[in-house]
């Protein structure tokens, strides 16, 4: 079963989404702010929010 890595996370989860762009960095910095978790804004294919990922995915 193929799930879509940049609209669920590891869990299997849908991540949150972002209504845009600056919303997303905005989530993204706060959370770098707080965990040191370096993420990626990106727009989902998906289902066309925005959500934030690891820069390094996985691997
Ligand atoms: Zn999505």
């Amino acid at each position: 079963m193929a799930i879509s890595s940049s609209h669920f996370d590891k869990q299997g989860k849908a991540k949150n989404p972002y209504r845009s762009e600056l919303e997303a960095r905005q989530a993204a910095a706060a959370t770098f702010a707080i965990n040191g978790v370096d993420l990626d804004s990106y727009k989902c294919p998906e289902c066309h929010a925005w959500h934030n990922g690891r820069r390094f995915a996985d691997s």
